[in-house]
């Protein structure tokens, strides 16, 4: 990892399925930067096992919560938990998703079709929603203070997308045709949410994690998708972490609405 700074002392971010893999790495950042961290993800023990992990690298301030995003009541305590222990909410990364077909999207099942929709991109809006429900002792108490007649300046959401949301690959029609609705959603919401909330979105290339194995686990695959990359290699979570903490962080101030494409030169957009 390259040499990092304190950019989020004082802060309180929460990053949805970050037990392991992208989520872990953007939690290990932002808390190694100075953030107070809530982990979260579906499991108990993978919750309390990325906590005692982050705790052992440094990172003090630090709670786990489950939550299964597409659960309403897990979501509510998700933020609410967060609000108790430490009284805001600075930055929300929606890290979420599910990929559970590789059908051609004509052959999807409805329940699959709705799964897709209700993790990778619902769970993302109900939980900015609860966000900005619960939120009104901290937007009260700013108010009072800075007469800011909005939530706290520089709060900032960043979503995860992927380079399939670009040119959803046939393996993965419907999660990329999913994440393609991130982008849009990132602009819809950074106007929604603008001026002092910004919204913002990365697209990761491949990395090899969990999520990813059964593309990156198979050798041939994965010399192909190095070949698509300028810089000849795979993303890894630390990439992603570093993208995310820069888009949270004040260094981006003057950026919301946009989506970073991470993934070392592979064909995305002009
Ligand atoms: P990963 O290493 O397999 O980790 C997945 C994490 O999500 C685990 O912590 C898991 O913990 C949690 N999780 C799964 N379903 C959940 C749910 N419904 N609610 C809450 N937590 C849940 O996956 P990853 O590769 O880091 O993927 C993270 C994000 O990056 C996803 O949005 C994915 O689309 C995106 N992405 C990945 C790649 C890649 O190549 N890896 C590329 C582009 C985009 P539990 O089992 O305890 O819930």
């Amino acid at each position: 990892m390259s040499k990092i700074g304190r950019r989020f002392e004082g802060k309180v971010a929460i990053v949805t399925a970050s037990t392991q893999g992208i989520g872990f790495a953007i939690a290990q950042r932002l808390g190694l930067e100075g953030a107070s961290i809530v982990i979260s993800s579906r499991k108990q023990q993978n919750v309390d096992e990325a906590v005692e992990k982050l705790r052992a690298q440094g990172v003090q301030n630090v709670i786990g919560v489950v939550c299964h995003v597409s659960n309403a009541q897990q979501r509510k305590n998700l933020i609410e938990k967060t609000v108790e222990k430490y009284g805001k909410v600075d930055v929300v990364v929606s890290n979420a998703a599910a990929n559970p077909s590789t059908e051609s999207i004509i052959n999807t099942k409805d329940s699959v079709l709705d799964k897709l929709w209700e993790i990778n991109v619902k769970a993302s809006i109900l939980l900015l929603r609860v966000h900005s429900t619960i939120n009104p002792t901290e937007i009260s108490r700013l108010l009072a203070q800075d007469a800011a007649p909005h939530m706290p300046k520089g709060s900032a959401v960043v979503l995860v997308a992927s380079i399939a949301g670009y040119h959803p690959p046939a393996s993965m029609a419907m999660y990329g045709v999913t994440k393609t609705a991130l982008l849009g959603l990132t602009k819809a919401l950074a106007s929604e949410m603008a001026p002092d909330i910004r919204v913002n979105c990365i697209a990761p290339g491949f990395v090899p994690t969990h999520f990813a194995s059964f593309i990156t686990g198979n050798v041939e695959l994965r010399k192909e998708l190095e070949a698509q990359t300028l810089l000849n290699r795979l993303g890894t979570t630390e990439d992603m972490g570093a993208a995310v903490a820069f888009l949270a962080s004040d260094d981006a101030s003057y950026i919301t609405g946009e989506t970073l494409v991470v993934a070392g030169g592979m064909p995305s957009r002009l």
